[in-house]
């Protein structure tokens, strides 16, 4: 019946990450299967419902950055034999995206990394281990913030990046020099504002081209995007530019769950073009590509009704 259930997801994957719960708050977490189902409740209601939800996998507050990556291994390592495949870390301002992406130093430390550098370690890897095929390896950083990059409709009728520059690496401290760039340049940009990263996606794609012992040519990307918060704003509260960064988070992310919904049930028309997000990633997503969403928790009762909200989103986009 997994199998089962796996062939009729298609290429779709969802895993739940539960941070440790801060000290001094209650937890609203009851209960994480190993079967990746996840029960939870809200503890400031004296007559609470449990509500159950099942994932792929579900990893809980111990869970190490390495058990995590040995889980998405066999999907990153799948770039090199051509398969495009985009991760996505989704979950409000908090709950852990950047830990899992880029480590607890949000990748300003060698020492502890996330997904982002032990991909790109991986990869080159396995890129100098293979004799039969010869490998290209470029990576390309990019943030969308309020709907804003530079986007145009090439030949082949995908879409590319003009304004991001697109750099060889030929080792991973290459690429770790090059994100503590991109990062420095996120918080002390022109346009930075005290956590201007909680608001805008930022993309971490990294081209691979193959070629084979007879010259067959074979290009995939592995797209690491950790995405803005979804906490929803108070309406009343947010006003200006705050509501308008709100406005474009919610519009953005309520598109790449209706085009990762969409294909998840094949339906003819996939809804990319109606956000910048969904139109960049678009030849990523669907057909031979694979995706994985990482839902992440923030397990404290205060955080309930978006644990609820990140929990139905995660739901539905992996469920067919
Ligand atoms: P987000 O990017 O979703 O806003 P962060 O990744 O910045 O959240 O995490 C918020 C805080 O929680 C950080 O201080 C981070 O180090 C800590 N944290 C997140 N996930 C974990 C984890 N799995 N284990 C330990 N600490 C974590
Ligand atoms: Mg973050």
């Amino acid at each position: 019946l997994y199998n089962m259930l796996q062939e009729m997801r298609g290429n779709i994957r969802v895993f739940c990450r539960i941070r440790p719960l801060n000290s001094e708050s209650i937890s609203s977490i009851e209960y994480i299967g190993n079967d990746g189902s996840i029960m939870v409740c809200d503890p400031s209601k004296a007559q609470t419902t449990r509500k159950i939800f099942q994932f792929n996998k579900t990893f809980g507050p111990t869970t190490t950055q390495d058990e995590v990556y040995m889980e998405t291994q066999s999907l990153i390592r799948s770039v090199m034999d051509g398969y495009n495949v985009c991760i996505f870390a989704y979950g409000q301002t908090g709950s852990g995206k950047t830990h899992t992406m880029c480590g607890p130093s949000g990748g300003l430390s060698s020492n502890d990394l996330g997904v982002n550098n032990m991909a790109l370690n991986d990869l080159f890897t396995i890129s100098t281990s293979r004799e039969d095929m010869k490998y290209d390896i470029r990576v390309q950083m990019v943030e969308i913030y309020n709907e804003q990059v530079h986007i145009r409709t090439s030949t082949n009728g995908l879409f590319n990046i003009p304004d991001a520059k697109m750099c060889p690496v030929q080792s991973p401290s290459d690429v770790m020099n090059l994100m503590l760039l991109g990062e420095k340049h996120r918080s002390s940009g022109p346009t930075a504002m005290n956590n201007r990263s909680s608001r805008s996606h930022s993309i971490l794609t990294v081209h691979v081209n193959g070629k084979d012992m007879s010259g067959n040519v074979s290009c995939s990307c592995l797209h690491l995007v950790d995405l803005a918060g979804s906490e929803r704003v108070d309406r009343s509260e947010a006003t200006g530019d705050r509501l308008k960064e709100a406005q474009h988070i919610n519009k953005s992310l309520s598109c790449l769950g209706d085009v990762i919904t969409a294909l998840a049930q094949k339906n003819s028309h996939i809804p990319y073009r109606n956000s910048k997000l969904t139109q960049l990633l678009q030849s990523s997503l669907g057909g031979n590509a694979k995706t994985l969403m990482l839902a992440h928790i923030s397990p404290e009762g205060e955080s309930y009704v978006e644990t609820l909200s990140t929990l139905k989103f995660a739901q539905r986009v992996s469920i067919v």
